[in-house]
């Protein structure tokens, strides 16, 4: 496989797909955090300095039509060129009709191709009226399947190499994540620093034999997280449970709910989970107290219970002290933590206090010598909200992508590369 650190772009045009699915202010249509623009920078300046060339693309949020302005990727360019020190940024705008700027563009120069998913070709998925019969679906699906080789072809010939550092998409099967990889030969794609760093900090969690070792999950369903719990089991030696999901492990025990999220049906894969972690020597830290309101709202009366005791008509939206200090101490002992949602509803002021807490932990973690990984939108949110993210070792750019490479899936943007 080649790697980008042996590889020499000089006279080279590269293209390179990025994650530039950015977001932006509802108003003024300015990026309102370019993490992910930052972490495309690496790759992007090699090539610079190499004496390469670079061809974008990417995608951004779901666009019905094409083209859909309110997801162009002009938005973008002036983010992408402030991080650039300035530097001028090409930009076409429909992205199979780049040849020319492709061919003339210079040793230094980037062009931006504009949003790729404003074809139905990218994704794979046709855009068929919701009343077409299933015989039309079926047509319509085969002849996207079909264009899609048009697709790539095009995209693969303003270039010489092919280089995939979108980590967000790389558990998506789309044309510029994983099908392209078959148009350039093995010696020219290859992986960015981005993806590079996401592979290296969740292989160091999987397979690092420090210890302690401890993953926190968080979020609303347990259904969400089955896969990933059970495949970190063997290797963990604490597992934090916080959030929703919390309730349906209480009430599978026995414990009272009140009204707070649970999931019925989860009821004995709970209980399974617990078994496992028994028999893996996994030690699992439930919450003990929590944050109770009597309505799912940012106005909510609080009170604070057991959290096997939760009142009738309260449903539990936070963890409480005793539970922070708890999980505060288990973190803060251990030598690797990964870190995958949130210990409360954190979007609302006053359930935000847990999930805060186990941000500052992890920070405190970090500074102690451990390895600290946090993934999945809202548990990065919470980093960045609390200003901790060069506190902790890694914040992966990929939510859904993270946790399925840790469930332990083959993700195609990386199947693609790896010639799996
Ligand atoms: P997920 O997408 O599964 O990681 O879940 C994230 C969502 O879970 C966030 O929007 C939180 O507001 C929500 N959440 C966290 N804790 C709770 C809770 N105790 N009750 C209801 N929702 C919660």
């Amino acid at each position: 496989m080649q790697l980008i650190d042996n590889y020499n772009f000089a006279g080279k045009k590269a293209i390179v797909r990025v994650d530039f699915n950015v977001p932006l202010h509802k108003e003024t249509k300015e990026v309102t955090d370019d993490t992910r623009i930052r972490g495309a920078l690496p790759t992007i300046n090699k090539i610079l300095s190499d004496g390469g060339s670079v061809i974008l693309m990417s995608h951004m949020g779901r666009p019905k039509k094409n083209p859909d302005p309110q997801f162009s990727l002009k938005q973008i360019i002036s983010k992408l060129s402030e991080n650039l020190g300035g530097k001028e940024i090409k930009f076409v705008e429909d992205c199979l009709k780049a040849q020319s700027e492709a061919s003339s563009l210079q040793a230094g120069e980037i062009l931006l191709l504009e949003n790729l998913r404003f074809y139905e070709e990218e994704e794979g998925k046709p855009r068929v009226a919701d009343d077409a019969s299933d015989e039309e679906k079926v047509a319509a699906k085969a002849q996207v399947k079909e264009s899609q080789q048009d697709f790539i072809k095009t995209l693969a010939s303003y270039a010489d190499v092919y280089v995939n550092d979108a980590f967000g998409t790389a558990h998506r099967a789309h044309a510029s994540t994983a099908l392209i990889a078959d148009l350039f030969d093995e010696n020219n794609k290859m992986f960015g620093f981005l993806i590079n760093s996401e592979l290296k900090s969740m292989d160091l969690v999987l397979q690092s034999k420090d210890t302690p070792k401890t993953a926190i999950m968080g979020g609303a369903k347990v259904s969400d997280k089955i896969q990933i719990i059970s495949r970190l089991l063997p290797t963990m030696d604490n597992l934090i449970i916080g959030g929703g999901m919390t309730y349906t492990f209480i009430k599978a025990q026995g414990g009272q709910i009140g009204n707070s999220l649970c999931e019925e049906d989860k009821l004995d894969l709970a209980l399974d989970i617990l078994k496992k972690a028994k028999e893996n020597n996994v030690q699992v830290y439930l919450p003990v107290d929590a944050v109770n309101a009597d309505k799912f709202d940012a106005n909510a009366k609080t009170s604070v219970s057991k959290t096997d005791e939760t009142p009738d008509g309260w449903m539990g939206l936070d963890i409480a002290d005793e539970t922070i200090a708890l999980f505060s101490k288990v973190i803060s002992e251990s030598k690797i933590v990964l870190w995958n949602g949130p210990m409360g509803v954190f979007e609302m002021d006053k359930f935000s206090k847990g999930t805060s807490s186990v941000a500052h932990a992890l920070a405190e973690a970090t500074e102690k010598g451990a390895f600290t990984l946090v993934g999945g939108g809202d548990s990065v949110a919470a980093i960045n909200k609390n200003k901790l993210a060069d506190k902790v070792s890694y914040v992966s750019t990929g939510g859904g992508a993270m946790l399925e490479y840790m469930e332990g899936k083959q993700l195609p943007g990386i199947a693609a590369i790896r010639g799996e």
